[in-house]
């Protein structure tokens, strides 16, 4: 069945795959023969632990997570986290580098200087944010805290295409909206944090993989709900979680599993990416956003020559079925979010729309 479903490339929240959002309706009523729905259940009960418990284990699968890592499921959002990663890990030394390449990691960054003394590792603003710098262009400072990054930057379209080296600095990475779209060593992070809503569940849910042995050095102020030690020892129960997002993340990764994984995943979103920047590139009115090397797999930002017939193309692929493509104000242009849950099938039809629009304008 379609059920008469627009090909959505909201950058988030975005589109879930049909089979989790199906299984969630066949169950909405009656949860496994519980007699309620997941979103009445007490989140102590055993039906809700079974939830609770399987979806941790299938993410600590999915993403080959060590044992020796956290996983929680927090509320707050991504932007929670740009507070709750200085509160708790900038104690060690006061200081701490960022790599600026986006919006999201700018917040943080200035968020962060309440916290310590915050150097600016990189930066790209004065090219509108456009590539990602080599490792050689980040400069380190051997004794900071941690060294923060944003491994997709969801509005500019840019992707890191490796992991930086920092020596014995940790890294803390935001990959909201990149996370379970490739295979990742988990080991080489102190903390990766995502809000749910772009490439894992619906809004409301944020999650934290966290190396256990960072936790346990909050700065005093540090509030009960943002210290990563309370939520560890309480199992991400210290209050109530969000349940029904939890539930949701399991069914999406039972998704993620019968497509191959994130091995899977990876070799698909080559695949969708490749065709668009291809037709872009290829074309006589579009130009991509991004610099070559730096270009995301998940947002493909794009413009047109000018923003009259910029606002054709999305009022025009609206029509045909396409919605969500207005590009973010700080970039302007397109931007096709293109996560997990959008499929092949979209991806050419919007392809076949920017060949067809190119010719007739
Ligand atoms: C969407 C997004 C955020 C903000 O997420 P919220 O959950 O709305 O706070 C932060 N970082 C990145 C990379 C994002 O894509």
């Amino acid at each position: 069945m379609d059920y008469d479903r627009i090909f959505n490339f909201s950058a988030g929240p975005s589109m879930l795959p049909t089979s989790a959002l199906e299984s969630a309706r066949d169950n909405l009523l009656n949860y496994n023969g519980s007699g309620m729905s997941v979103m009445e259940m007490s989140h102590r009960s055993s039906v809700f632990d079974e939830i609770f418990q399987s979806t941790k284990a299938k993410l600590r699968k999915a993403l080959n997570v060590p044992e020796s890592y956290a996983i929680l499921f927090l509320q707050g959002g991504a932007s929670s986290q740009f507070s709750m990663v200085p509160m708790n890990l900038i104690g060690k030394t006061g200081k701490a580098d960022y790599a600026v390449t986006g919006n999201f990691a700018n917040i943080a960054y200035r968020e962060a200087q309440k916290y310590g003394t915050i150097h600016l590792a990189a930066s790209t603003a004065e090219a509108n944010h456009s590539y990602i710098p080599t490792q050689e262009q980040l400069d380190l400072d051997p004794e900071a805290s941690y060294f923060y990054y944003c491994a997709n930057n969801t509005i500019y379209g840019t992707e890191w295409n490796y992991i930086p080296q920092t020596g014995n600095v940790p890294l803390v990475c935001d990959m909201s909206s990149d996370i379970l779209s490739r295979p990742i060593d988990v080991s080489k992070y102190g903390i990766i944090f995502a809000g749910a809503q772009k490439n894992m569940a619906p809004a409301g849910l944020t999650v934290v993989l966290m190396r256990k042995d960072l936790a346990g050095q909050e700065l005093p102020i540090t509030p009960l709900m943002m210290n990563y030690q309370t939520m560890i020892d309480k199992d991400s129960m210290y209050n109530t979680p969000p349940c029904w997002c939890i539930y949701m993340l399991g069914l999406v990764l039972d998704w993620l599993e019968s497509q191959g994984g994130v091995a899977g995943m990876e070799q698909l979103k080559r695949k969708k990416a490749q065709l668009l920047y291809d037709v872009i590139d290829n074309s006589r009115l579009f130009t991509a956003a991004a610099q070559p090397g730096s270009r995301s797999d998940m947002n493909v930002t794009f413009r047109s020559i000018s923003a009259e017939l910029d606002a054709k193309f999305v009022k025009e692929a609206t029509a045909a079925g396409m919605s969500n493509l207005k590009g973010h104000r700080l970039v302007g242009g397109m931007r096709a979010s293109i996560y997990n849950a959008m499929p092949m099938e979209g991806v050419e039809k919007l392809a076949a729309f920017i060949e067809a629009f190119d010719k007739v304008n």
